[in-house]
Order: C-alpha cells, then sequence, then structure tokens
C-alpha cells in the first residue's frame, strides 16, 4: 500500500496556477524528493500533504486514509523547514517535548520521549542548554528531534538544511540518510539542489512550473532523462537539436546518429553529458562533432571545454586528462558513442 497518495492534486490562486493537476504515490519507508527550481511549487505541494494549505482540487491519502479534509494536526505527520523556530526560552529537551506536551502525554513519558529522540540526532548531551547556545547544525537536528518524538508516519523536510554552510550541510546530509535508514519512516524531502537530491534520496520528482517533469530514482533521472528540462536540472547536459529519420538522429549539418527511433520521424532533440563527450581520434570510424574551441574552464580534477560546433549550439566536455595542449580559437573533433545519448521527448522547457 503505497504511504502517500496524490489523486489529482491541484493548487491556483486566483488565476495563477501553483500547481497543475498532480497523481504521484510515496511509498511507505522511502526517501522521497521534490526537487526543482525555485517557484516550482515544491512548497506547495509538500504543505497541502501536510495540512497547512487546502488543495483547490484532488484528494490526498496516508496510509490509506483519506486525509484531504483534515487539519495538519491529525495527520499525524513531523515537519521541519528550513527555519526551523525553536522557542528561545525553552531548553532543548522543553523544545523537543513541546509538541507531547500539546498532544497531552505526562511529564515522565515526555522525558523519556525527548531523551530518546535527542539520543537520536547525537544531542543528549545538550538537554539543557538553550537555543541560543547552539550551533546551526545543532539546532537544526533539535527540529529533527523535535518533529520525530510524536512518532510520525511521515517526516516532511522543506530545505532543512539550507541555512546551513556547506561542510555541515554534507554531514547533515549523512546524518539525515542513516537516520532514514535507522527509522524506517516515510521521509519526504524538498531541495533545490540536484546533488543534496541525488545523495539522499530513494526517488525523486523533477518540479518545474507547477508540474512533475519526471519520477524515479537518481540514477535512471540521470542516466536516461526523458527532457530537456531534467537532463539540464540533474548534472550538467548539451542538448543537440535535430531530426529524427528511419535510421537514426540527424543534426543540422547532416552527421547521423545512428539510434533506435521507435518509429518517430521529425524535429527532435537529444542529450549529450559534457563526460561522454571525447577528443576523436584521427582514422578511427565515430559520430563526430566539430567545431572551434571557444573556452577551456580549469575545474580541479578536469578541465571543461566550450566547443563553439559547426552543426549549432556549443558544447560543454569534460576533459579528465586536461586540454591536450588545445587553445581558444583551435579546430577541434569532438566524437561519442551513440550509445551515450538520450533521446529527448520535446517539452519546451529548458533548465
Ligand atoms: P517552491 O517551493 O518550489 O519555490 P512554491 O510552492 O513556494 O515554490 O510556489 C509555487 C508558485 O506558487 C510560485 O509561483 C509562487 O509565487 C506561487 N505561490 C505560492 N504561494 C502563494 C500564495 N500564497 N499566493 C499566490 N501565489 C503563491
Ligand atoms: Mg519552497
Amino acid at each position: 500500500m503505497a504511504q502517500v497518495r496524490l489523486s489529482g492534486i491541484a493548487k491556483t490562486y486566483g488565476r495563477s496556477v501553483a500547481l497543475h493537476p498532480t497523481d504521484l504515490d510515496i511509498r511507505d519507508g522511502e526517501f522521497f524528493t521534490f526537487l526543482g527550481p525555485s517557484g516550482s511549487g515544491k512548497t506547495t505541494l509538500l504543505r497541502m500533504i501536510g495540512g497547512f494549505i487546502d488543495p483547490s482540487a484532488g484528494r490526498i491519502e496516508i496510509g490509506g486514509r483519506d486525509v484531504t479534509g483534515l487539519p495538519a494536526h491529525r495527520r499525524n505527520l513531523g515537519v521541519v523547514f528550513q527555519s526551523y523556530a525553536l522557542f528561545p526560552h525553552l531548553t532543548v529537551a522543553g523544545n523537543v517535548a513541546f509538541g507531547l506536551k500539546m498532544r497531552g502525554f505526562a511529564r515522565a513519558e515526555r522525558d523519556r520521549r525527548a531523551l530518546a529522540a535527542l539520543d537520536l540526532v547525537g544531542l543528549s548531551d545538550f538537554v539543557s542548554r538553550f537555543p541560543a547556545q547552539l550551533s546551526g547544525g545543532q539546532q537544526q537536528r533539535v527540529a529533527l528531534a523535535r518533529a520525530m518524538v510524536i512518532e510520525p508516519d511521515v517526516l516532511l523536510l522543506d530545505e532543512p538544511l539550507g541555512a546551513l554552510d556547506l561542510a555541515l550541510r554534507k554531514r547533515m546530509q549523512r546524518e539525515l540518510r542513516a537516520l532514514h535508514r535507522k527509522l524506517g519512516r516515510t521521509f519526504i524531502f524538498v531541495t533545490h539542489d540536484q546533488d543534496e537530491a541525488m545523495t539522499l534520496s530513494d526517488r525523486i520528482a523533477v518540479l518545474a512550473e507547477g508540474q512533475i517533469q519526471q519520477v524515479d530514482t537518481p540514477e535512471v533521472l540521470y542516466d536516461r532523462p526523458t527532457s530537456a528540462f531534467v537532463a539540464g536540472f540533474l548534472g550538467d547536459s548539451n542538448i543537440l537539436n535535430g531530426t529524427l529519420v528511419a535510421e537514426g538522429f540527424q543534426l543540422p549539418d547532416g552527421t547521423l546518429v545512428p539510434l533506435e527511433t521507435g518509429g518517430r520521424i521529425g524535429p527532435s532533440a537529444l542529450a549529450i553529458r559534457p563526460e561522454r563527450l571525447r577528443l576523436a581520434v584521427a582514422g578511427r570510424t565515430e559520430v563526430r562533432l566539430s567545431g572551434t574551441v571557444a573556452a577551456l574552464t580549469f575545474r580541479g580534477a578536469f578541465v571543461t571545454m566550450t566547443v563553439q560546433t559547426t552543426s549549432g549550439p556549443d558544447v560543454d566536455v569534460s576533459l579528465s586528462g586536461g586540454a591536450a595542449g588545445l587553445a581558444a580559437g583551435d579546430p577541434v573533433s569532438l566524437a561519442f558513442d551513440a550509445a551515450d545519448v538520450r533521446l529527448l521527448h520535446g517539452d519546451g522547457i529548458r533548465a
């Protein structure tokens, strides 16, 4: 049984659409992420699941129960937001136990559960401190403990690591992942950061303009994006426009990329990752892109070479072995394997 099921859920504000009708099943125990740029509808979606915003249409089920009309506090959800809004006048233990007090738990039981939750996030030595005496990462862990202490069926997390610096963010990502494994609960996470989404998630829904573009595992989204938007949003991608013909995909300069087209004919686009392009070797038969070196950018472990191609757009190539003596203005020939390109469904939205 799906833990969270959305059927035709939508949200409009006046005439503007924050979320188009959406169907989605999130599995029991899954770490599921809504990934998309700012304004794509992630928070709207999460808040409707949480019961903080009423949907304009559709139905929400949690654990097989229709919760569409239920207020937030009757959905048994834990919630963590980017601004963790701890009570400054309560201790760490007091902050965590607060929700239990509201739910009528007796003192001893509140203390026991709050301690267990703080232990889980590695803060058992900080119970008597006040929020102002904690670092950002520690405060965020208190917020996590506070959300988990009520033993929610589903934990909702809206960009909870957004306020942390990069090193701490990476550490919290590992801790969150470990916590998810330990608890075995359903986590629904929101982020605009594709690295974070790929690191954490079992599955990701990629959103753009109030619509889910693709739902799958990080591996499939990266290796087999179905749209230019997803190809560009998860990692870097070169998009080449061209035409589907019987034998494959034809670039504007006539170069044929042999592909299985599934019988489709007409204008189309394909995506190829910068690390899947290489410098062509003279004498070898392979698919070629020719052009001129436009720029070389040192990226640490590799060099990104931007090439102005004769068949249209500029493409980026990742060269792990350095720039091979090439400089801006040099003619260059690139090669790739047809197996490494992905045919896209034209959807018009580019990342
Ligand atoms: P995200 O979390 O992906 O950044 P949101 O879900 O917050 O995006 O917003 C999606 C869209 O809905 C945006 O265009 C935003 O401006 C709009 N929106 C959100 N809340 C409201 C509101 N209360 N009134 C009007 N428009 C809103
Ligand atoms: Mg948001």
